[in-house]
């Protein structure tokens, strides 16, 4: 949990994190204007991945792949390796809950 923590605060500004997410420094300004639709979309994909039962197809809420949920806890297409969505998933609502902070305050 606690390397979790320390990977975001390396980052020294949200475009490295958004880089860091896509693997793509060009496109990542042009990406963030779009990060609030993205994430709305993603949150509703989640609640939707959460309410679902075991067995039913539900859409991972960061790559939007179909599969089967196999627990009842599982809310993504993988939590490890290359597919790690949920941590993807989580860095990118963290990020954009520290973006709004700050634009807020
Ligand atoms: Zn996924």
């Amino acid at each position: 949990m606690g390397e979790e923590t320390d990977a975001v605060f390396e980052w020294e500004s949200e475009a490295d994190a958004l880089a860091e997410m896509y693997d793509d420094a060009a496109i990542c300004e042009a990406a963030r204007q779009d990060k609030c639709d993205e994430i709305a979309a993603s949150k509703a994909l989640y609640a939707l991945a959460d309410k679902a039962g075991v067995g039913q197809l539900i859409n991972c809420p960061y790559c939007n792949a179909k599969f089967e949920k196999k627990s009842y806890q599982q809310k993504f297409c993988g939590n490890k390796g290359q597919h790690n969505c949920k941590d993807k998933y989580w860095n990118l609502v963290d990020t954009r809950r520290r973006h709004r902070a700050q634009f807020f305050n």
